[in-house]
């Protein structure tokens, strides 16, 4: 008697449900049967995959075991859930015809970068897709961009209008082949083609590889090409080029903003940069990031990719586009300029169309293509927080490509909702069940562009998501347009309307993302420039109480006038000199901020004085703009944060002083700091060593609150949130100082600590007290 006819022939149910589809998932499982001897079926739903299977009981095993254990690169399980059957008599294993459900939805895949295979068939003259720019298979390529609906197959993605050759249909149809389902499949026979466009070209434009060689032609004589990539078009310019870059910062009216840099390979890299472990490992992932490294002094990158700043935000090739586009060659630069397309603060442009109608302004060419973007999605930005205790931290600035729209999962599941997010690095969240989808990157809302781009983004994922919110969380801000949406949508389809606090919203992320439950509340140290405080004020350097239904201010910033509200945020001497004037301290001339605004003085005076146009602000984010003004690092920005960064940038590891604050009843008053902070300026104490007093003060002052909240509260968990959080001085120094102090520290690897990140808070907030 054989083995087989001893343990008993068994049945089993299976149903799986995460990232399985277009993915994979089905020929993997097919494989596994074969493995394992095992006879059945698999099948895509609606909902997941489900599969049937008959074998010996340790062969059942084995297979769920394997499941698991070998999962292909981009697929992921949320659940598996298994039962018993009776066996029933199948002769082998198949894969069987999808079955659709009405209202079921599924995670989907984010677009990732070429995949190993993938790469070296691009680059082998013998294979029939050599050169090939859109290059695929089911381990890598598009997803979300060319999704138009659920099911994800071709005929509902960007692809539905290239017919499959036959040698593609037989690698589509086979699933023993790397192609078996891969929904974007394509080769130059039959897929998407590419050519160039522009004044100077000949009216029947360029093609292939002869478009590709007059792209690079015209990067390697020093201008800027538009090109088509998976999220949208980015601007390309030689980035060791002073000129090519200053131009096209000129054309793109970005002054100062960081431009991102696209290098060909990891060596490249390292010549410009120095790269950590954690760094490299973020740079080669499929996600393929932004991430923000140190450069060397010697690199050849010019200056005018980042001014004031030591860090470059560097990229690796992720479409086989940009792999071909970056060929190492004779004269071709080391690396290129790869910025989001549009104007200033305007979304990324994602058709042809709109890069003839927009871009020609900015481009000298259009490397275009005919596959469809059908949802725009920028480069996703990350950092890594080195730590002292050899431990490190991914940060995401920004979560979109290669990300969106992976879910975070929630403590617990919550009713269909959408949050609308914050104004400015706006994203929305849609949540249902335990899953939170959250989107890609919006922009910033002062435009009708982005506003579009909102609405067609969250009507095109609660589709996706076959969610029909019944509750609509948002800030409680009365001008920004995200909640302005809501509340008109709340409004019109009788909705529940949930406004929430955005200090709140941003520490219920953080709650969220480590999976606390909300069953005791936390220390919340919400630091940023801006965001609506429930008595009308502008908060911003807040410590709260907090769990996901509800907050106490337990401590903040003591109240400054905003003398001048919005041209304060532009011109930091103002802010500096108001903090000087609430703290009793003279504006002498020989600070670098007043000898700065000296024609205005008087005005500001009046202003602060008499309190026009001059909201009260515990701004966290204004308090270190200050600083940078009295430290005379720089007294007026042309971006966000950029006087922080800045004096950040500045600042002396080495130096172990500090600035106090004085703390009581809950207000903590700078007045301190400003008085040493003078002291120092006057007597010649270098910007190193200011920049580090002030970091270390604040980062001393955060562990004096919390360890007085603490006493009080009897709480030893802190959450830190808020875009000041991405200041990494400030984050290692605190970290160090609170878990000295023994308390657990929780900080943002999964969304942005930025306003980036706050619709995930807001749904917990929305959505709790109605699961
Ligand atoms: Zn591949
Ligand atoms: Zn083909």
């Amino acid at each position: 008697m054989d083995a087989t006819m001893l343990s008993e022939i068994e049945g089993l149910r299976v149903h799986i449900t995460g990232v399985v589809q277009g993915v994979g998932f089905r020929p993997f499982v097919y494989n596994l049967a074969r493995r394992y001897e095992l006879v059945g079926w698999v099948r895509n739903s609606s909902s997941g995959v489900d599969i049937e299977i008959n074998g010996p009981t340790e062969a059942l095993d084995s297979f769920i075991n394997a499941l698991t254990a070998e999962l292909p690169p981009l697929a992921n399980i949320d659940h598996l859930e298994t039962a018993p059957c009776p066996s029933n008599g199948f002769t082998d294993f198949t894969i069987v015809e999808s079955r659709s459900e009405q209202g079921a939805y599924q995670p989907i895949s984010p677009d990732m970068a070429v995949c190993p295979d993938c790469l070296r068939e691009l680059f082998d003259s013998t294979d029939r897709r050599y050169r090939y720019p859109f290059i695929n298979c089911t381990n890598c390529g598009p997803r979300y961009t060319i999704i138009r609906d659920i099911p994800y197959d071709r005929p509902l993605t960007t692809m539905a209008g290239f017919t499959l050759c036959p040698e593609c249909a037989a690698e589509y149809s086979n699933p023993l082949d790397r192609r078996f389902h891969a929904q974007p499949v394509a080769c130059p026979a039959c897929g998407p083609r590419l050519w160039l466009e522009g004044p100077d070209m000949p009216d029947d434009p360029l093609r292939d590889e002869d478009a590709l060689q007059a792209a690079r032609r015209l990067l390697r004589e020093g201008r800027i090409a538009a090109v088509k990539g998976l999220g949208g078009f980015h601007l390309a310019c030689d980035a060791t080029n002073q000129a090519a870059v200053g131009e096209l910062r000129r054309r793109k009216l970005r002054v100062d903003k960081p431009f991102a840099v696209m290098m060909p390979d990891m060596d490249t890299v390292r010549r410009h940069c120095v790269v950590s472990p954690a760094e490299a490992e973020l740079l080669t992932s499929r996600a393929r990031p932004i991430v923000i490294l140190a450069r060397r002094p010697k690199s050849t990158i010019a200056r005018e990719i980042a001014p004031g700043q030591d860090n470059i935000g560097v990229m690796l090739p992720y479409s086989p586009l940009h792999y071909l586009l970056l060929e190492p060659g004779p004269g071709f630069p080391e690396a290129l300029v790869m910025t989001s397309a549009n104007l200033s603060e305007e979304p990324i442009a994602y058709t042809n169309d709109e890069a003839r109608e927009r871009l020609l302004a900015l481009a000298d060419a259009l490397l275009l293509h005919d596959r469809d973007i059908h949802t725009r999605c920028d480069d996703s930005v990350m950092r890594i927080l080195p730590n002292e205790q050899e431990r490190s931290l991914v940060m995401p600035l920004r979560r979109s490509r290669g990300y969106a729209p992976f879910p975070a999962r929630l403590p617990w599941p919550v009713p269909p909702l959408l949050a609308t997010g914050g104004e400015l690095k706006n994203t929305f969240c849609i949540a249902r069940d335990d899953y939170a989808f959250l989107s890609h990157h919006i922009g910033d809302m002062e435009n009708y562009e982005t506003l579009a781009s909102f609405e067609e983004g969250v009507a095109h994922m609660e589709h996706l998501f076959r969610v029909r919110p019944e509750i609509i969380a948002c800030d409680m801000h009365p001008d920004y347009m995200a909640s302005r949406y809501a509340r008109e949508r709340a409004d019109r389809e009788g909705l529940t309307l949930v406004e929430v606090q955005h200090h709140h919203a941003h520490i219920a992320a953080g709650m969220a993302e480590h999976g606390l439950s909300g069953a005791t509340p936390v220390i919340g140290v919400a630091f940023d420039g801006t965001g609506y405080g429930d008595d009308g004020a502008i908060w911003g350097g807040e410590f709260l109480i907090a769990d996901y239904t509800s907050y106490t201010r337990a401590a903040h910033l003591a109240y400054i006038p905003l003398a001048g509200g919005d041209l304060a945020v532009r011109e930091p001497w103002r802010v500096a000199l108001t903090h000087l004037h609430v703290a009793g301290l003279p504006w002498d001339n020989d600070i670098p901020a007043a000898a700065y605004g000296r024609s205005h003085l008087t005005v500001l005076r009046a202003q602060i004085e008499r309190g026009i146009n001059a909201p009260l602000t515990s701004s966290m984010g204004r308090l270190f703009d200050a600083a940078a003004a009295l430290a005379g690092v720089r007294q007026a920005v042309n971006y966000e944060a950029q006087a922080a960064i800045e004096f950040e940038a500045q600042a002396d590891p080495s130096e172990k002083k500090r600035y106090e604050f004085n703390y009581t009843n809950g207000i903590i008053d700078p007045k301190p700091v400003w008085k040493a902070l003078l002291a120092d300026k006057r007597s010649g104490v270098d910007v190193g060593r200011i920049s580090a007093r002030f970091h270390n003060g604040v980062a001393t002052m955060v562990r004096e609150v919390c360890c007085d909240l603490r006493e009080r509260h009897g709480i030893d968990e802190v959450v830190l949130s808020g875009g000041v959080w991405q200041n990494v001085t400030l984050l290692r120094r605190t970290l160090t100082l609170l878990e000295r102090e023994k308390f657990v520290v929780f900080c943002h690897s999964l969304v942005p600590a930025n306003d980036g990140g706050l619709a995930l808070g807001q749904a917990m907030v929305g959505g709790k007290g109605f699961e």
